[in-house]
């Protein structure tokens, strides 16, 4: 029969058994039974320099920095420290002290650039910077436009000279004040504040608080995304300033007290060195990464047997692939899905069937339904529409800006992803486009918005659009239509140096300019990216 009964609509709860979110905060949920487990296993280790850190030792310094973020800064309750680095064993010690207080941490990508970093200062309204020598000079300049006391900036990591105060310096042998949180403040208070442009626009403040972060750290240790009964060492190569790195791979790895193998920089031969030498058990990575431990001949050389699960989110990995790569190792990857908006992770393939090509189940305490984009209305099981979600990860909203919380979380709490999807029957999900203007570089958000924003300030540009080009190493890379003033002569190559010079590495305009008479917009003026992706298409086939 083609009647479609209200049970095989595409409308899901989670098939796990619901879990109890405990009411506590954040820093007290991870640390709060440090004797659960010997406490000098290590928590962590920089693969760089072999330093290694033990969970009570971890627990100590976090104390001590937080009381010297209170004494000296006097950091507290409401106040937003941003981290600026890259990954280091003092990124996870600032993040929990910052917490400790009370206080809400803003991280920020390493590489920006100074006019990136201002506009998250300014608008999360930080109030110090923790940030590494190397980037000092940008934190510096930064601090001074964003109205921060450059007397509030400290380093992190390597003790390479700097004049600025190394948070080694600042910790003291205190005990930090006691932050007490009500019932309320849990699921009101911003732990912290990542930014992502949603479903349009620019970056926006995405306020995660105690409940969200508490919420999704046990869901991911109760799905045993990675299973931490046979995964003791995890690697930390992906990036903790976004929420992949922050959240599913920090604060779960540090809950279930696993070891954390932790690289700055990603850099290919440096991983597989690490794999081999602290036999890395649990690999969460993003599908480039894969890309290369499949196709690159350097991975042959190295021992990568004590691996016994992968994980891989934050843009889409092809069923081929993760075939590919079952095959290769005899183990397969698991594809789990996340966004900033939803803390971040919300499906994953469970340890007993996985299905390739798929992100998974739903994780405990959620629910899901893909709804038809124009009608709005669930679509039968089978069918393609966006996916939203709802759930006690879910975001609070975005900081300061009650439209575009409005635009993204309806009146019912349902999160629209912006993301089409399908789901089978089993209520396994499959990604198949995006609906939203965002691009992913290498599992990195690049906002269309802002590269837009950028292109209208060159003088020869009358108008501009941004679009995601698709790659076999990035997934995307970013290409920008121009319309250019009447008799204006300018190159495509100088509009990309313009833009490129602007932003950092992964903004880049990878995928090239192209001259165009017109941007196809809507009646109501919005640009017509599918058209544009359309051409794109047809361009790259005739290549
Ligand atoms: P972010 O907020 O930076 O984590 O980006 C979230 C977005 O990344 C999602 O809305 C998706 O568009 C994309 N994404 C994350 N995981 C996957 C996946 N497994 N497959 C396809 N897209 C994904």
């Amino acid at each position: 029969t083609t009647t479609t009964t209200r049970t095989s609509l595409s409308e899901f709860q989670s098939s796990y058994p619901p879990i109890q979110i405990p009411c506590t905060d954040l820093y007290s949920f991870i640390f709060g039974q440090l004797s659960r487990c010997s406490s000098n296993v290590p928590a962590l280790i920089d693969a760089a320099t072999d330093e290694q850190v033990s969970y009570s030792e971890l627990h100590a310094r976090i104390n001590r920095l937080a009381a010297g973020l209170s004494a000296h800064w006097g950091i507290k309750k409401g106040n937003v420290v941003a981290i600026y680095a890259p990954n280091t064993i003092d990124f996870v010690i600032s993040v929990y002290a910052i917490v400790r207080l009370g206080a809400t941490v803003t991280t920020a990508n390493a590489a920006y650039t100074s006019k990136e970093l201002v506009y998250q200062l300014r608008d999360a309204n930080a109030v110090a910077i923790l940030t590494v020598p190397s980037a000092l000079n940008v934190a510096r300049e930064s601090a001074l436009s964003a109205g921060i006391s450059t007397s509030r900036i400290a380093v992190m990591g390597s003790r390479a000279s700097s004049d600025a105060p190394h948070i080694r310096d600042l910790m003291v042998d205190l005990e930090p004040p006691k932050i007490v949180f009500t019932l309320d403040e849990l699921a009101q208070h911003p732990a912290f504040l990542c930014y992502s442009s949603g479903t349009t626009g620019r970056s926006k403040g995405v306020i995660l608080t105690h409940r969200n972060i508490t919420a999704n750290v046990a869901q991911n240790a109760a799905v045993k995304v990675t299973d931490y009964t046979q995964c003791r060492v995890w690697s930390a190569i992906l990036p903790f300033y976004h929420v992949y790195g922050l959240v599913s791979i920090m604060a779960v790895a540090l809950y279930q007290r696993c070891t954390l193998v932790i690289m700055e920089k990603f850099e290919f031969k440096a991983f597989l060195e690490m794999v081999q030498k602290y036999k890395v058990q649990g690999l969460q990575v993003a599908p480039p990464i894969v890309v290369q431990i499949l196709n690159n001949p350097l991975a042959k050389q190295y021992d990568l047997s004590s691996i016994k699960a992968m994980h891989s989110a934050a843009a889409p990995l092809s069923k081929d692939i993760e075939d590919a790569v079952s095959e290769r190792f005899g183990l397969p990857i698991k594809q789990g899905f996340g966004m900033t908006e939803s803390g971040p992770s919300s499906h994953s393939n469970p340890n007993h069937k996985i299905k390739s090509g798929s992100i998974g189940i739903l994780y405990p305490n959620m629910e899901a339904k893909i709804i038809h984009v124009e009608t709005g209305q669930t679509v039968p099981i089978g069918e393609e529409g966006e996916m939203c979600l709802r759930g006690p990860n879910i975001m609070k909203g975005y900081l300061n800006n009650a439209e575009a919380t409005r635009n993204t979380i309806d009146s019912e709490g349902w999160l629209h992803t912006g993301d089409i999807a399908r789901a089978d029957t089993e209520g396994y999900f499959y990604i198949v486009d995006r609906l939203k203007e965002l691009i992913k570089y290498k599992g990195f958000q690049v906002p269309p918005a802002e590269l837009e924003g950028i292109l209208l300030t060159h003088p020869m540009v009358l108008d501009a659009a941004v679009i995601p080009r698709n790659d076999a190493r990035a997934g995307e890379v970013p290409r920008a239509y121009i319309v250019l003033r009447p008799e204006s002569c300018v190159s495509e190559t100088e509009i990309r140096e313009f833009v490129d010079g602007k932003v950092s590495g992964h903004k880049k305009l990878r995928g090239g300019v192209r001259f165009i008479p017109a941007i196809p917009k809507s009646p109501s003026g919005k640009i017509l990216r599918r058209v544009l992706r359309d051409m794109d298409k047809r361009e790259m086939a005739k290549l």
